[in-house]
């Protein structure tokens, strides 16, 4: 039977052109800076972002992270907005790492007078604000649109803080947006994209920044033990990454808004408002026995996370196919239908 996994765009698999890429990857000990693959993967990602230099890194978290200690000094506070990765998904690193407060901002959608009211004035009791994070795409599917963004980042710089940029799925933000990676960050004084999500790479995101910013953040990722030698092997699956997939993904964006047309039913609820990128968000217009729903849908070859607050996220990526999503829909509805009298 097929096995389709609808959980992430994270359980992509590497094609072919990187499997053969990675057999032939020039490589050398990357410590050293002496990798010829990830220094082009380095440039590249530098070039295509707007950044002056860029620094590979293992992981979307490593990345968050080196820019999280990187930018700040011990017991300085960050300002991040409440559904964002870097204060849900990565195990209160920054306390841990960076001795960094977080302050929390109540918005899915940071907005700058919510920023401005949350940096701290100069008082002896309070902790220095330093550092605003964003996100874009936002992990709820929402992206934000060019001119807030861009305002977000002025509005942070004018009151001296500097601005991160968790932007995991920048490219589908970007092709959303109608408009360029380079564009849509123009400012920012850092960023962090994922190679190993949509894009396909099976390992690996990139930070980018200034040289000065990388090269402080190289030092720390070595003191993480993310120093590592003949990386190049990966790094070739990233080249590809940038320079091939990112033409791709605008029919992840087609299939989810294709999925979410199918799912609109009498039965189900879709969060029509949150279909900007390659995520489909729904709910049961009635109670079901989740558990009994997973498993059915894995006996039916198709693998699905757990709902959170009852919400499912569905995600495309590049091993869905249209069919794909309208199989899974069949069967959703098929679910809800012999369900909805229980
Ligand atoms: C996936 C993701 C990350 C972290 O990436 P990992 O490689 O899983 O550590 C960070 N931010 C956002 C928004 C993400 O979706």
């Amino acid at each position: 039977m097929k096995i389709i996994d609808f959980r992430s765009d994270t359980v992509t698999k590497p094609t072919e052109k990187m499997r053969l890429a990675m057999l032939h990857a020039e490589v050398g000990d990357d410590v050293y800076q002496d990798d010829p693959t990830v220094k082009e993967l380095e440039s590249l990602a530098a070039s295509v972002t707007g950044f002056e230099d860029a620094l590979f890194v293992v992981s979307g978290t490593m990345g968050n992270q080196l820019a999280i200690m990187t930018h700040t000094n011990r017991g300085d506070e960050i300002i991040v907005g409440k559904e964002h990765h870097i204060i849900n998904h990565e195990v209160g690193a920054m306390a841990v790492l960076s001795s960094v407060n977080v302050r929390v901002i109540n918005q899915t959608v940071l907005d700058c007078d919510s920023v401005v009211s949350s940096i701290r004035s100069d008082n002896i009791h309070y902790p220095k604000t330093s550092l605003l994070c964003l996100e874009n795409a936002l992990s709820n599917g929402q992206v934000i649109d060019q001119l807030s963004f861009r305002k977000l980042i002025d509005c942070a710089h004018h009151h001296n803080l500097l601005v991160h940029v968790d932007g995991a799925r920048i490219f589908n933000a970007a092709l959303a947006l109608n408009t360029s990676v380079d564009q849509l960050v123009h400012g920012a004084d850092s960023m962090m994209l994922c190679l190993s999500k949509g894009l396909g790479a099976p390992i690996g995101s990139m930070l980018v920044g200034n040289k000065d910013f990388i090269k402080r953040a190289r030092k720390y990722r070595k003191m993480l033990g993310g120093g590592w030698r003949q990386a190049g092997i990966i790094a070739s699956c990233g080249i590809i990454a940038i320079e091939e997939m990112v033409s791709r993904l605008h029919e992840d964006h087609t299939n989810a808004k294709a999925l979410a047309s199918y799912l609109s039913d009498k039965n189900i609820t879709v969060f029509n408002n949150q279909l900007d990128i390659n995520m489909v968000y729904f709910s049961f217009n009635m109670n079901i026995d989740h558990s009994d729903f997973i498993v059915k849908a894995k006996e039916d070859g198709f693998i699905l996370n757990p709902p959170s607050n009852n919400v499912y996220r569905l995600m495309t990526h590049l091993n869905v196919s249209n069919e794909d999503v309208a199989s899974l829909s069949k069967f959703i509805l098929k679910y809800a239908e012999d369900n909805h009298n229980l």
